[in-house]
Formats: C-alpha cells, sequence, structure tokens
C-alpha cells in the first residue's frame, strides 16, 4: 500500500483549466447564511434526525456499551491496518474479485474509468457514493463519454439540479419538497408538469425515472460502509433499496472504498448494524443492508473490482491525536446537534466531508497548508455536542484544538506574520514584563473609557472592531484590581 503524496488533493482536480481556490469556511458560509428557506430546511430536518436519534440511542439499554465496543473495534482496525488490508485483498482475490490500490484520487479515477472503458460500459448507474465524489467520479467519467446515473433520490436530485450535497446521509436537506418538485418538472419530462409535491408522487416519479436505467446498465458503481477482512466481503446500508438494484442487476460491479473502512471481522458488524442505524436515521435497523463476497457463477454481476483508496488517509492515520477521526461511520449525529452547521449547511466545508466530522477529516487528509483547509478546524464553536453523541466516541473537539495547533504552528514558520501573530507577540513581549503590563494596562483603560457611552463600548476601531460587530464590551471600571490592592492594602 502506498500512502498519498503530502497535500494530495482528494478534491476532483480535473485536467481542463485550473479552478479558482477554495474560499475560507467562513466567506463560503456567508451566502448560505444569507437563504433563509436554507436555514429554514436544514433546520427542520436536523430538529426531526436529533430527535429521533435520542430516542433510538435512549431505548437501548446497554448503548454507552455499544459506543464503547465501536470504539474499541475501530481503534483495533486502524492500529493493524496493514495486515487487514492484506487480509483482505486475499479473501477477495480467493471469492473471484479483483482488488485495485489507489494512492490518491487521480488513480481512482484511471482505475474505475479503464474498468468501464474495458466493459465496453457507455453508461454507469451509481449507488450513493461520498467517496466517488471524494475522487470526482462523475466528471472524469463523463470526459471519458460514460454518463453517470445517481440512484440514490438525493443524489439523483442533486445531479438534475446540478447541485453540491449538504448532509452526509440526506445530501439534498438543504432542499424541500416544492423545490424538489419543482426539479423534477423541469427535468424528467415523463414527471409531467402536474406533479404534486407530495412524498409519494415524488417517489413514484423518482423510480419511473430511473428503473429502465437499472434494466439497461451493463456497469454499475458503488461505495461501501464496511470492507470485513476476514471474508472479503463488502457491506452497505441504504433506506431505498435502489443500491441493491445496482449491485445485482449489471454485469460489472466496482466498489470504491476508503482503507479506513476495514472491520475485522463479521462479529464487528453486529456493534456497528445497531450504533450505525440509530445514529443515522434513528430506526433500530436500516431498511437494506447488503453484503457481497467476490462473484457467484449464475447470480449477480460476473466481475467485481473493489479499489481501496488511500487518498489522504494514511495522512491522517499518521497523527497520532487526529487518527481517532477515521473511526467514523458517516452516520451525520454529528451534524444533527452542530449550531455551526445547522446555520451553514454543510456546503461551505468543501466538496466531500461536510460538518463537524468534516472540519476535522479534511484538513487531517489534506493537511492545512491550504486557506480554506487551515479554516475549517475554525468552524466550531467547540461546544461539544459532537462528541456526546457520537457513536463510535470520537472527540471532535479535542482534534479540533490540535489542528488549530498545527495551523498556529504553519504559520509561525511563514516569513511576515499574520496581524494576529503580530499582535500576539506584541502581547506577550508587554506581559513579559510587569512594569510594561502595568504601564499597557494603565493606557488601555483610559482608551477604553474615552470610547465608552453608559458603562459599554458598542464599537471598537480598526481589525478589534470584528469583536463588536455582533457585541456590546463593558467598559473597564476606572481602578484596576491591583490599584484598588496597592490602595487599601499598602
Ligand atoms: S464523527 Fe461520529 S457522529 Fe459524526 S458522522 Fe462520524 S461517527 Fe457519526
Amino acid at each position: 500500500m502506498t500512502a498519498s503524496p503530502p497535500g494530495a488533493a482528494p478534491s476532483p482536480g480535473r485536467s481542463g483549466p485550473a479552478r479558482p481556490p477554495r474560499p475560507k469556511f467562513a466567506a463560503a458560509a456567508r451566502p448560505e447564511l444569507a437563504d433563509t428557506r436554507l436555514r429554514r430546511n436544514l433546520r427542520g430536518a436536523a430538529a426531526a434526525l436529533r430527535e429521533r436519534e435520542a430516542a433510538a440511542a435512549a431505548e437501548a439499554a446497554d448503548w454507552e456499551d455499544l459506543r464503547e465496543a465501536g470504539r474499541a473495534i475501530g481503534d483495533g482496525a486502524l492500529l493493524d491496518l496493514d495486515a487487514h488490508l492484506e487480509e483482505l485483498e486475499r479473501a477477495v482475490t480467493e471469492a473471484g474479485g479483483t482488488v485495485h490500490w489507489a494512492a490518491d484520487a487521480a488513480e481512482a479515477r484511471r482505475v474505475v474509468t479503464g474498468l468501464v472503458r474495458a466493459a465496453g460500459a457507455k453508461e454507469v448507474v451509481k449507488a450513493a457514493s461520498a467517496t466517488t465524489r471524494e475522487i470526482g467520479l462523475n466528471d472524469a467519467l463523463s470526459r471519458a463519454g460514460v454518463t453517470v446515473r445517481e440512484t440514490a433520490v438525493a443524489e439523483m436530485v442533486l445531479q438534475l439540479g446540478e447541485d453540491a450535497p449538504s448532509h452526509l446521509l440526506s445530501p439534498a436537506a438543504h432542499r424541500d419538497r416544492a423545490q424538489i418538485a419543482e426539479l423534477l418538472r423541469r427535468a424528467v419530462p415523463a414527471a409531467g408538469p402536474g406533479l404534486a409535491d407530495d412524498p409519494a408522487a415524488l417517489a413514484a416519479a423518482a423510480r419511473a425515472h430511473l428503473r429502465d436505467r437499472f434494466l439497461r446498465a451493463r456497469v454499475a458503481v458503488t461505495g461501501a460502509n464496511f470492507l470485513v477482512a476476514e471474508t472479503g466481503t463488502v457491506v452497505l446500508v441504504e433506506s431505498e433499496g435502489n443500491a441493491r438494484m445496482c449491485l445485482t442487476l449489471p454485469e460489472t460491479l466496482i466498489s470504491v472504498a476508503g482503507i479506513d473502512k476495514v472491520v475485522p471481522t463479521w462479529d464487528d458488524m453486529e456493534v456497528f448494524l445497531q450504533l450505525l442505524p440509530r445514529s443515522s436515521t434513528g430506526d433500530r435497523m436500516t431498511p437494506y443492508v447488503s453484503s457481497w463476497t467476490g462473484v457467484t457463477a449464475g447470480d449477480g454481476p460476473r466481475e467485481f473490482h473493489l479499489v481501496l483508496l488511500d487518498n489522504g488517509r494514511t495522512r491522517a492515520l499518521a497523527d497520532e491525536v487526529g487518527r481517532a477521526a477515521l473511526r467514523c461511520i458517516r452516520c451525520s449525529a454529528c451534524q444533527n446537534v452542530c449550531p455551526v452547521y445547522e446555520r451553514t449547511g454543510g456546503r461551505p466545508y468543501g466538496p466531500v466531508h461536510p460538518g463537524p466530522i468534516g472540519a476535522v477529516l479534511t484538513p487531517l487528509m489534506r493537511g492545512v497548508e491550504s486557506a480554506a483547509d487551515a479554516s475549517l478546524p475554525y468552524a466550531s464553536t467547540l461546544c461539544g455536542a459532537c462528541a456526546d453523541v457520537c457513536p463510535v466516541k470520537i472527540d471532535i473537539p479535542d482534534v479540533l484544538v490540535h489542528l488549530r495547533g498545527r495551523v498556529v504552528e504553519s504559520r509561525r514558520r511563514r516569513p511576515v506574520p499574520t496581524p494576529e501573530m503580530a499582535l500576539m507577540r506584541g502581547l506577550a513581549w508587554t506581559m513579559g514584563d510587569p512594569r510594561r503590563h502595568e504601564a499597557a494596562v494603565r493606557r488601555g483603560v483610559r482608551w477604553a473609557r474615552l470610547l465608552s457611552r453608559g458603562g459599554r463600548i458598542r464599537r471598537l476601531p480598526g481589525l478589534l472592531g470584528k469583536w463588536t460587530e455582533a457585541r456590546d464590551l463593558p467598559a473597564p471600571p476606572a481602578e484596576s484590581f491591583r490599584g484598588w490592592w496597592d490602595r487599601t492594602r499598602a
């Protein structure tokens, strides 16, 4: 297995003209914050899921034991990842499948595009997969003349609307029923102009749109929720059943999965198949749990390929604090409790990993060299709600603070200090000497009292004004504690 080169970009990486750099989180969040409809949709979706998940966790008497087991299995799998991956490769190969190793997104795209070409297909059906989004597969296939049909309804909606995902579990959570109905009326002629915006009508329109695509597809591409090393089995959970159609009808099946999806044994699935549905949709069980192992004569696809993707995961694994984030089972519970995510949605976090887990996974996998990636660890209030609900006990705030430290360290090496660094150096110099400190406090108090009206400072000048944009500052008292002490106790 090869590690990704430092800074390998998991994002699509087209071969065409260079894209403008991704904006920092705060800049990317501004338009989302101004979109009241999007915020209302997100608030409704997050609140509904939050309530269901809390109830589902509360009814399981051994919930805390399950969480602890999930943490321990995840840590154990990561500790011996190389051995588990080799075992997985052996088992897949013995079952008639082929394993391909991809160090980065470009290599994964090349492998999948080559396999689709070799199958002679001009169209593929795709089951929801954040990993294929991570490698920019749809763009790569369309450049190769292959049409990609998303089959998960939310992904299909995003594809038809040329939209970006906003949620791990419900990628189109920022769209309401009326918007989806409008989109289907426009993009799917068979839906008809009178398509109602009730769930049954929308589901029927989506089903009719997808059905013949399933029947004529010769190649399917899927992601995976888990890879069982001992048997070489791929496990995928979903609530629609569309992925299952991808697994059974086409002749060639290609599954793309991150190397962090490995679990050692089937017994481990007992834990994860309880944790995942309760933490993702608030259900006791996910409606469809599909598993497949290699190929079987006369049953299902004739060829099976498993593409194992690194793309920065070994880089994250090398980080002693950050590697805990690789335990993530993508349940989305942390998103549904996050006060930042609820207001901004998932898109400001970048194209692949939205929400609190994205704020740590993306910089862990890509590094903090770019301004956009370095801004993600700050996209949090550090309230800790994400750590409280995480079914595999990832302490996201702990990793965020660790990553903020890495961002500061990387800035220290710059030849020209940022305004914040210059300010901190000045403060360190001032506070390093009691006389300098006292003189600065005296001057600061005089200056602050000049700015105050009625005991409050409503606007600070210059860069400090950002602090008072959303709050007042109480005016300092006329006499400092030290002054009072000297005056009364001397
Ligand atoms: S970090 Fe935890 S809560 Fe968030 S998606 Fe991953 S497993 Fe779920």
